[in-house]
């Protein structure tokens, strides 16, 4: 049956007042962290009053100095939980360039590194913290160079991460004091598994770890064990099939003939794409080709997101797609995880996924946020 089936989902109109809306935030302020005045102001401009559940429970936790082992489910604010934490440790022990790199978060795929590294520029400029980003894909000559120089908050991608730890003379990590791993579940299914045991082997013992995941399973538990102290706190853990989407979300989907899939998304798509945000999911990179390809040639202008691309044109192409109001992208699992689109009207999912779990993480795209963008 599973051929036959396109699922479709979208969010409720949007409803633009934060304050309302009681399922997004916690009730608790900001303010009642005592976080430092340039964090504060940061979040101030950032118009961010309220902490969502996980930061709530995360952030003071992790302000403490523990060990941290954070569940929650996409869109849930989990980036600002690990960052605030971070670089408040960093300047309140007045982290210098020349101590090298004092906290390194890593990130399943390169768009949400790159996406992690945008948050965490903000904050850290504030704090005038020196940070970079090391992923796959980009110059390796150029990323050696910052990272000797001194890279005080490091975001990076597993694979290019463990290279430069055994590889780059003269990068300095022995004073880290604290390392994230972000969407490990993630990390795990694509296979970094034997990464992230190297790299935390090399990386000192004496730090604090944060470990956040959209979905729990054996494999993350091991990296937990592997990662986080003895005792680290749990926070957030919940049973992710009972209330893995947010509720707000619209879901739905169509049992036709195999022969009608296309045509189906043919005409759902033509009757969409110069008003509405849509992101529709393929199982392979190869389907997302044929299908960018043949949609464009029949004049639906579509974007596309795969693993085989150069990553210069994914990150051009990812960028493009959050900036724009309305459009098309057709993508992968892979390429699309963890990545905060903001306001996509419609997830499709052509192929069905395999696992119920990236169900979840594919609507995790839409509905976001407080005001269900
Ligand atoms: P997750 O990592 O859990 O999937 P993100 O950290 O990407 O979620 O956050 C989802 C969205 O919510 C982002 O657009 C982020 O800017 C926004 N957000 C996070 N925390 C808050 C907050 N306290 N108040 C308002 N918006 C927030
Ligand atoms: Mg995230």
């Amino acid at each position: 049956h599973k051929d036959e089936e396109i699922v479709a989902t979208k969010p409720e109109a949007k409803d633009e007042s934060k304050e309302d809306n009681a399922e997004f935030f916690s009730g608790v302020p900001f303010s009642s962290l005592n976080l430092s005045e340039k964090t504060q102001e940061v979040l101030d401009r950032m118009k961010f009053k309220t902490m969502t559940p996980i930061q709530a429970k995360a952030i003071p936790a992790l302000l403490s100095g523990k060990d941290v082992l954070g569940a929650a489910k996409t869109g849930s604010g989990k980036t600002l939980a690990f960052v605030i934490p971070v670089v408040e440790l960093l300047s309140r022990l007045k982290f210098k360039q020349r101590q090298g790199t004092g906290a390194i978060i890593i990130a399943p795929t390169r768009e949400l590194a790159l996406q992690t590294f945008g948050v965490v520029s903000e904050l850290a400029t504030a704090h005038n913290l020196t940070h970079g980003l090391i992923m796959g894909g980009s110059n390796r000559k150029s990323e050696a160079a910052k990272l000797v120089k001194g890279v005080s908050i490091l975001v990076a991608t597993p694979g290019r991460l463990l290279d430069h730890l055994q590889n780059t003379k003269g990068f300095s990590f022995e004073n880290l004091q604290c390392l994230v791993i972000d969407e490990a579940d993630r990390i795990l299914q694509i296979g970094f598994e034997e990464d992230m045991k190297a790299i935390v082997k090399l990386l000192p013992k004496k730090r604090q770890t944060m470990l956040f995941s959209a979905t729990q399973d054996k494999n993350v538990e091991g990296l937990a064990r592997l990662s986080l102290s003895e005792t680290p706190v749990y926070v957030g853990v919940h049973d992710a099939c009972s209330e893995a989407t947010v509720s707000r979300l619209e879901q739905g989907y169509v049992v036709c003939g195999s022969d009608q899939r296309f045509l189906l998304l043919y005409t759902f798509l033509k009757r969409n794409y110069l008003k509405k945000k849509i992101m529709v999911f393929f199982s392979s990179c190869n389907s997302v080709q044929f299908h960018a390809e043949l949609l464009n040639y029949i004049d639906i202008p579509v974007l596309s997101i795969h693993g085989k691309q150069k990553q210069q044109r994914r990150t051009a192409v990812f960028l493009e797609f959050v900036n724009a109001a309305k459009g098309v992208l057709l993508c992968t699992d892979v390429a699309a995880r963890g990545l905060d689109i903001p306001a996509v009207d419609w997830i499709i999912q052509y192929d069905p996924p395999d696992d119920p779990k990236e169900y979840i993480h594919r609507v995790g795209r839409t509905a976001r946020g407080e005001s269900g963008a």
